[in-house]
């Protein structure tokens, strides 16, 4: 399902820097990254924070912190390692999401 999600101006910035092109000061030993690559390592973290599946981001018209996206269906809280609470028992009390 497609949910209007707004990050914050921090993460709008971390992602304006993450597609720059990568001055050549910047590179150091191994194999540089390519602004694509930070571009979408940086979605890929924002998705994780966020709960959003970062290849469906699309832009929805209202600003540039302003997207949708397909929404992770949340899994409640983790109650132990890997063990979650689920979502769908609670009604509106749900401490990850709301709902
Ligand atoms: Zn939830």
């Amino acid at each position: 399902m497609k949910k209007d999600f707004e990050m914050t101006a921090e993460d709008l910035q971390t992602l304006l820097e993450a597609m720059k092109p990568v001055p050549m000061i910047a590179l150091q030993c191994g194999r540089p990254t390519s602004a694509q690559e930070s571009a979408n390592a940086a979605w890929a973290r924002l998705g994780e924070k966020m709960g959003f599946y970062p290849m469906t981001v699309a832009p929805n018209g209202k600003g540039n912190r302003f997207f949708s996206a397909n929404a992770v269906p949340c899994k409640g809280f983790e109650i132990e390692d890997n063990v979650f609470s689920g979502c769908d028992q609670s009604s509106g009390d749900c401490p990850v999401c709301g709902e």
